[in-house]
């Protein structure tokens, strides 16, 4: 259904020279800056310096002006409706539909399905895909790096069903042993599930390869996109994959909102997961129930509306901006954070693999994770401390937690020079 809602706008200043010199770049951080409200307040007096980006973005005013406009205009149950109100509301939540399509490079928008977030579009492939094809002497690969959203779900269908869970290691440096995966796959895999980019470590996965090598075992792929879709441009088409997921919290968006995409043999295959309104065809006590096509068969009940069409809209701030664009600036952010951390007496960074995305994960010898966040938030700013929901990985490098700065589009070079100057205070304060 394809309509006029929202239309893209017009790139705001020149991408082009970023995407070949990232080291001499026109990125404009401080225009863009501006579309985020929060960044003007202060923490505990000091400017906020917000670098948990990887567990939630914050939100640029074109995303939360959606709210008031859609409450104040159309607020309507979709679909089902024909009044003007209900058209409207249908449109724009369709219109999301598109530019998720045209976001992940999917074929047809009937392969979109919304969810919650990325943990219910994984449950939703577990418990319709894996209910239905997976038995006892099957397996399913999963990597060390996943967060507990790609493991739990496994785990619980596993101990009803009786497949088994093979875990892909990691190399010290946080990359996927690929020697390993190659090993582990064999004629008894049936699904490989894996992140594109990790949470914790900013590892990159390589995806597009490991389709291949599943495919070649006949497995499907699942690629938990979480971390992914805020800072590269993603194409489910060259990647092969089978299943892609995504929140949309984390790409500007809202919370309550994420993506599932799927290839379209697969989801037409796969039987309903939730029942309720939406979803149906049919139904009759006599007769039975007949389902609606793809979609709709997946998304049952009133759907998260406006949160869908605020996702649209954040994807159409980071179009306007550059996918690549944002991606080169996080890369000169997470370089220079890494270099200035670097020498810091005593500090260890966690996932040195070449190919990050924009995530510094480390630990202080001698200083608790958590004194240190909560000791850097006085100073107004925002790390994350924990097991960033990965605690498999994180025993397997022998701690229980790590200190987390993760960057966005708007985070600045003096930001992180701040951040910096904060870090080695607190380190003082606590050793
Ligand atoms: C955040 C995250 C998730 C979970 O996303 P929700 O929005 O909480 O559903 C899953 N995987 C990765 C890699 C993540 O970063």
């Amino acid at each position: 259904m394809p309509h006029s809602v929202i239309e893209p706008t017009p790139r705001s200043f020149q991408t082009g020279p970023l995407q070949t010199s990232p080291a001499q770049t026109t990125f404009d951080v401080m225009r863009l800056r501006q579309d985020f409200p929060v960044l003007a307040r202060e923490v505990h007096g000091k400017p906020l310096i917000y670098l948990d980006n990887a567990a939630t973005s914050q939100t640029p005013q074109q995303v939360i002006d959606v709210f008031s406009d859609y409450f104040s205009r159309y607020n309507a149950n979709i679909h089902r409706g024909l009044h003007t109100l209900a058209d409207e509301a249908t449109a724009a939540f369709e219109g999301t539909r598109h530019r998720v399509k045209a976001f992940l490079n999917a074929e047809d928008a009937r392969q979109i399905i919304f969810t919650r977030g990325t943990t219910e579009a994984i449950n939703l492939v577990v418990h319709s895909w894996g209910r239905k094809n997976l038995a006892p002497g099957d397996e399913v690969l999963i990597s060390m790096l996943e967060h507990h959203s790609n493991i739990v779900p496994w785990q619980l269908l596993a101990a009803e069903i009786g497949f088994t869970i093979k875990v892909i290691p990691v190399e010290a440096n946080g990359a996927l042993d690929m020697a390993a995966y190659r090993s582990l796959l064999s004629e008894r895999t049936k699904l490989v599930a894996v992140n594109h980019v990790s949470n914790a470590l900013g590892t990159i996965n390589p995806v597009q390869e490991m389709a291949t090598l599943a495919h070649q075992q006949g497995a499907l792929i699942l690629i938990d996109g979480a971390q992914a879709a805020p800072h590269q441009v993603v194409d489910v088409q060259a990647i092969d994959a089978d299943f892609y997921a995504f929140s949309g919290h984390k790409v500007y968006g809202p919370t309550g909102v994420g993506t599932l995409y799927g290839k379209q043999a697969l989801l037409e295959a796969m039987p309903p997961w939730q029942g309720g309104g939406e979803m149906i065809s049919t139904v009759s006590f006599d007769a039975g129930t007949t389902f609606a096509a793809i979609p709709h068969k997946f998304e049952a009940g009133t759907p998260a509306i406006a949160e869908v069409i605020a996702l649209g809209r954040a994807l159409e701030w980071m179009e306007s901006i550059g996918i690549d664009a944002i991606g080169a600036w996080e890369g000169q952010l997470l370089d220079h954070a890494t270099q200035a951390v670097g020498q810091i007496d005593g500090l260890r960074i966690l996932g040195t693999a070449p190919d990050k995305a924009a995530v510094l994960s480390f630990i202080v010898e001698g200083a608790h994770s958590q004194d240190i966040g909560l000791l850097i938030d006085q100073l107004g700013v925002a790390i994350r401390t924990g097991h960033h929901c990965a605690q498999p990985l994180l025993h397997h490098f022998g701690v229980d937690a790590t200190c987390r700065a993760s960057f966005a589009a708007y985070n600045t070079l003096e930001e992180v020079d701040r951040f910096v100057e904060a870090l080695q205070r607190v380190i003082g304060m606590v050793r």
